[in-house]
């Protein structure tokens, strides 16, 4: 008897056990997933936002190329400093670089988006690290929100406002707002930013 229950006890300890482990784990992914949504999904207001800064620096390319470089560019730094954290090369894909540092500095990607945007007259293929470096930039204000932060310059920073995956569809909406905004201001000289002035004036 004494034996069964131990057994028992064994079995409940790690029933629970199991239980705690798979809830942690699977909000963990919930809330990974959730901000690597909003992630991909604020890369191509991002990738809008490089093809207007290409146009305004008058290297388009023949069939506006540079403009698609940058734009496709800019999706794929949307997600960047999370995936150029990861060891790919290895069989496990862990970690190479602790999270939210190195491949996170706010300082570099505004240096080399400054540095790619002085360059692009001379070599048009900079148009995809301008590109690169407004999808990290983007990826960036995202993650400033939540709790970890973001090393602009040296230390981390939060706004300190949600949690990661939290307000996900706020993060897109201002995504897409920067985007018509700066679009709008290039391609268009800022005439549907005026109507839609008038708009929420009247
Ligand atoms: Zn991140």
């Amino acid at each position: 008897m004494i034996r069964d229950h131990s057994l028992l006890n064994k079995l409940y300890f790690y029933t629970v056990k199991c239980q705690n482990v798979g809830r942690i784990q699977i909000g963990k992914l919930a809330s990974t997933m959730a901000s690597n949504q909003a992630h991909h999904a604020t890369g191509l207001p991002a990738g809008i936002i490089a093809a207007a800064i290409v146009d305004h620096s008058g290297v388009t390319g023949p069939f506006y190329c540079w403009c698609w470089l940058a734009l496709a560019a800019g999706v794929a730094g949307g997600t960047a400093p999370d995936w150029l954290e990861v060891a790919w090369w290895s069989k496990r894909r862990r970690l190479w670089i602790t999270h939210r540092t190195l491949t996170h500095w706010g300082l570099g990607w505004i240096g080399l988006l400054i540095w790619s945007y002085k360059n692009v007259p001379i070599q048009p293929w900079y148009a995809g690290l301008i590109g690169f470096s407004c999808g990290c930039i983007m990826h960036l204000l995202a993650d400033w929100p939540n709790p970890l932060g973001v090393p602009w310059i040296l230390g981390r920073h939060s706004l300190n406002l949600w949690n990661s995956g939290r307000c996900d569809l706020l993060v897109v909406a201002l995504a897409w707002l920067a985007a018509f905004f700066v679009g709008d201001h290039v391609w268009f000289h800022g005439i549907h930013e005026l109507s839609l002035m008038h708009f929420v004036r009247a």
